[in-house]
């Protein structure tokens, strides 16, 4: 006798197999086991969607194959997980399969039944418990907060200032569900790999190193199938990852911890593009688990929602906004660059202040968004610029290997001679970069001397700098042995690094984002620069002193003024009544259709026609000119890089009110945009993907 599964494997984005395909099975098996299927002439991993209750009809069922194998050892994946993959596949619109075997670590699909009976034998081997350390005592807002927390079902939304002691407040809430409940599960979330180590090494140091697994992209296959098997099969406590870790199997998961849950980070930008912070959130309520975001800087979603409840806030705000130990935030200080020398990337005062530090033996840490040496170069005589030949962009000069690299497309040449259109010898570079502040610095601080004598020490941490495995942590070693006295960055060392004695953070040219076309520049400015202010004075016996430096054009701006005063409130407010009037998310939703082409028209003309089919089929169906007359589908437009590898890309934007209704209306588009595609006129598409939520428009 035969059973009837339907099982899912993965498939292409957007091909004809979206959902679970049928196999027959000599054994019953229950939804959410893993097998291995024949698919064409290849034999790939496979999960058990759903039993069927009879076989299909006709052809299918003549059709349907046996499943080869079970993945023996491996409990099934529970209904609580399937339901998150499922919800995740149809919320961003992409096949169910792709999703659910991305979440799944790469290895499972490789790895042979010898193999991975192999690795469950050792992992049951492993075992042992280390002493774990004493937790700190809790300051009074620490406790107040953990008490609500205890008290309260959530969501949460834990507001702290920068070393106000959220961790402490992470690790105190995973410990008290651990007293209560042995078994339980905790998904701990950071944005960034890079992160992964520090909040690593304290978890391990409180709960023991066989309590805690990480989950990040930078592991290698085999240690991200260990850490999987562990959550999956219950014996880890506590799993530590980034975005991807949303996704791990937990069947006791209790708690979810998504730190500095304001990062971009969070949302994948390819494939199934996934926000992990409103996963936590769907996926705490979908297992009984409580959610727990925190940040000194939260999206205005998150503050949004966790407005009064009288005014219709769903989460718990939590504040915690005094520094541990009576350390104070650093002092902004603002420097109006209209009244320095033209040119000057540095201003006296700020190079003042740089000095006094190296003198005190203390460290500074300069930073600039942008990479690389000069973001172009640039002939005064005929005016050439250094541009991509393949991209609708700048190539980046770098001047230590002397290349020209593309940023988008990665085209890289050595610098040319002398101007390619005209010959003059007499090129420069516009504009700077990271390494050129870096040469910069030098030049302006070569007089200087350390307290014991010894020459100053500048060093620089961006992607450049930090591409071998290893660089970046060996760098940020330095930083903290006190080696360097002055650091020059991108954002990359403004986030989360527990910098001891730094004591004075510049941002010496912030103004690009105050007048971007994004309009979430600003929202991600205030809260990079109040995390790079964080970094200062993180030692209460520095702190007094410390100091946030901001170089701008326009000083008084908003968000400088809130900035000095520390003032997130403020400035969230500012921004929400703006979003308000503009009708702009939070208070109405969004989703980019992005389609690639080898011209632009085309693109733009795929786009406007799926538009236009759309809203004539549904218009006729009953019940949708409600859905419609509240949709706003705006036409098709290039994206800000227009072309990237001689591929021109376009996007179009739909926003909505009602998040419902714009889910309805993606869901029926879907059928739409694949019909559009199909028709001759379309068959130059390279291909078309929809953006739900998306961070940047
Ligand atoms: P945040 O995550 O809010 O930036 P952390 O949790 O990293 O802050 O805490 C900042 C520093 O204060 C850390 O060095 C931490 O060990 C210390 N700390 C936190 N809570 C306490 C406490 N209750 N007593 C003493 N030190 C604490
Ligand atoms: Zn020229
Ligand atoms: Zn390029």
């Amino acid at each position: 006798m035969s059973h009837w599964l339907a099982v899912l494997v993965q498939t292409p984005a957007h091909s004809a197999v979206a959902g679970p395909l049928t196999y027959r099975s000599a054994l019953p098996l229950a939804a959410g086991t893993l097998v291995r299927v024949p698919l064409g002439s290849r034999e790939v991993l496979g999960i058990v969607w759903a039993t069927l209750d009879g076989p299909p009809e006709g052809r299918l069922a003549q059709d349907a194959r046996a499943v080869a194998g079970v993945l023996e050892g491996l409990p099934p994946l529970g209904p609580a997980w399937r339901q998150l993959v499922g919800f995740a596949a149809s919320y961003y619109q992409r096949a169910l399969g792709e999703v659910a075997l991305a979440a799944l670590p790469p290895q499972l699909r490789e790895l042979s039944a010898v193999q991975l009976a192999r690795r469950l034998k050792r992992q049951a081997l492993a075992g042992g418990e280390a002493p774990a350390a004493e937790p700190l005592r809790l300051s009074a807002q620490q406790a107040q907060a953990l008490a609500r927390l205890e008290g309260e079902p959530g969501p949460f939304l834990l507001f702290g200032a920068t070393g106000s002691g959220k961790t402490e407040v992470y690790l105190h809430a995973v410990q008290a569900l651990l007293q209560r409940e042995p078994e339980a599960q905790a998904l701990v979330m950071v944005p960034e790999i890079n992160l992964t180590p520090q909040l690593e090494a304290r978890f391990t140091e409180r709960f023991g190193p066989q309590a805690v697994v990480a989950l990040h992209s930078g592991m290698t296959p085999a240690q991200r199938l260990k850490s999987w098997l562990a959550a999956h099969g219950g014996a880890a406590r506590i799993v530590l990852g980034t975005r991807m870790a949303v996704f791990a199997s937990c069947p006791r998961l209790r708690l979810i911890v998504v730190d500095e849950e304001h990062d971009p980070s969070y949302k994948q930008q390819e494939g199934a593009r996934y926000s992990a912070r409103d996963l936590a959130v769907y996926r705490g309520r979908l297992e009984g688990a409580k959610v727990l975001l925190g940040s000194a800087t939260p999206s205005l979603e998150s503050w949004h929602h966790s407005r009064p409840a009288e005014q219709g806030g769903r989460y718990v705000r939590l504040e915690m906004p005094e520094r541990i130990g009576a350390g104070s935030l650093p002092r902004v200080r603002r420097v109006d660059m209209n009244h320095q020398p033209r040119r000057a990337v540095f201003s006296a005062p700020l190079l003042e202040a740089i000095r006094e530090r190296v003198a005190r033996g203390e460290q500074s840490m300069v930073f600039l968004n942008r990479r690389g040496y000069a973001p172009v170069l640039h002939c005064a005589d005929c005016g050439w610029k250094s541009g991509c030949p393949y991209c609708s962009a700048w190539r980046v000069f770098h001047k230590n290997d002397r290349t020209l690299r593309c940023h988008h497309c990665g085209f890289t040449e050595r610098v040319p001679r002398a101007c390619p259109d005209c010959g003059n010898a007499d090129i420069a570079p516009l504009g700077r970069g990271t390494e050129r502040l870096e040469e910069h610095l030098t030049e302006l601080l070569a007089d200087l001397r350390r307290p014991d004598g010894a020459p100053l020490r500048i060093a620089r941490i961006d992607a450049d700098t930090t591409r071998l495995k290893g660089a970046l942590q060996a760098q940020l070693a330095q930083v903290h042995a006190g080696e360097v006295d002055v650091l020059v960055g991108t954002q990359m060392i403004a986030k989360g690094h527990d910098f001891r004695r730094i004591t004075l953070v510049a941002a010496v040219n912030p103004d690009g984002a105050l007048f971007s076309s994004d309009f979430r520049a600003p929202e991600r400015l205030f809260a990079l620069l109040m995390q790079a202010g964080g970094r200062a004075g993180r030692e209460a016996a520095h702190s007094a002193a410390s100091e946030m430096w901001v170089q701008s054009f326009h000083p008084g701006h908003a968000l400088f003024e809130a900035l000095k005063r520390h003032d997130y409130p403020a400035f969230a407010a500012s921004q929400l009544k703006e979003r308000a009037q503009a009708g702009l998310p939070p208070f109405s939703f969004q989703a980019l259709v992005r389609a690639e082409a080898r011209t632009q028209e085309l693109a733009q003309s795929f786009l406007n026609a799926a538009s236009a089919a759309a809203q004539a089929e549904l218009a006729a169906l009953p019940g949708w000119d409600q859905v419609l007359a509240r949709l706003s589908l705006y036409p098709a437009v290039p994206m800000s890089v227009q072309r990237v590898a001689n591929v021109e890309r376009a996007q179009m934007l739909v926003e909505c009110p009602s998040r419902a209704a714009l889910q309805r209306f993606l869901a029926a588009w879907h059928g739409v945009l694949h019909a559009t595609r199909a028709q001759p006129e379309h068959k130059g598409l390279i291909r078309w993907a929809v953006d739900v939520d998306p961070l940047a428009i």
